[in-house]
C-alpha cells in the first residue's frame, strides 16, 4: 500500500471547465477497505465535500458502519449512520460541506459497475439534480471513478 497519495484531479466529463478533486486523505481511507484478502467483505460509504460552482472537491469518505450489511460480494449501506455524519458536517461547516456521492469496494482488480450499481446511481443522481461522484475501490490499485448527471453515468478518465 502506498503511504502517501497524490490527490486525484480530473475534468468533470459533463463540463469541460469543471474539475473533480479528491483529497489524498480520502484516498487513504478508501485504500484501507480494498478487498486484498479473501476475508475482507465489501465496504462502502458516502462522499462529502464542497461544490464550488461546477467543481466537486471531495474531502471525506465515511467508513462502513455497524448497521451496514456486508459480505464478500455485497454491501448494503444502512443509510442512518452515514446520513448523520453528512448532517453533522453540513452544520459544522455552515452548510458548505455537502453530500457529493458514494463509494463501495469490489473484489476485482479492475472494478466496473454492476447493473445494480448503475441503476442505483442513476436514481440517486436524478433525485439529487446535481452532479454526483461514484467510486468503486478495486482489490489491487485500480479504482473506478464516474460522475452521474440525471440518468447519465460517465466514467472519468485520467
Ligand atoms: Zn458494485
Amino acid at each position: 500500500m502506498r503511504s502517501v497519495r497524490n490527490p486525484v484531479l480530473t475534468v468533470n466529463p459533463f463540463e469541460a471547465e469543471a474539475f473533480v478533486l479528491i483529497e489524498p486523505s480520502v484516498l487513504e481511507v478508501l485504500d484501507q477497505f480494498r478487498q486484498d484478502t479473501t476475508l475482507k467483505p465489501e465496504s462502502g460509504g458516502i462522499l462529502l465535500g464542497y461544490r464550488r460552482g461546477l467543481h466537486l472537491h471531495i474531502v471525506e469518505a465515511t467508513r462502513p458502519m455497524q448497521d451496514d450489511r456486508r459480505s464478500r460480494f455485497s454491501f448494503d449501506r444502512a443509510p442512518h449512520g452515514h446520513r448523520q455524519v453528512a448532517m453533522r458536517r453540513w452544520q459544522e461547516s455552515n452548510r458548505q460541506i455537502d453530500y457529493l456521492g458514494e463509494w463501495h469496494s469490489h473484489p476485482e482488480s479492475f472494478p466496473s459497475p454492476s447493473s445494480i450499481d448503475i441503476r442505483g446511481w442513476q436514481a440517486l443522481a436524478a433525485s439529487q439534480g446535481k452532479p454526483m461522484l461514484f467510486i468503486i475501490v478495486g482489490n489491487d490499485t485500480t479504482d473506478w471513478f464516474g460522475v452521474g448527471v440525471g440518468t447519465q453515468i460517465t466514467q472519468l478518465t485520467f
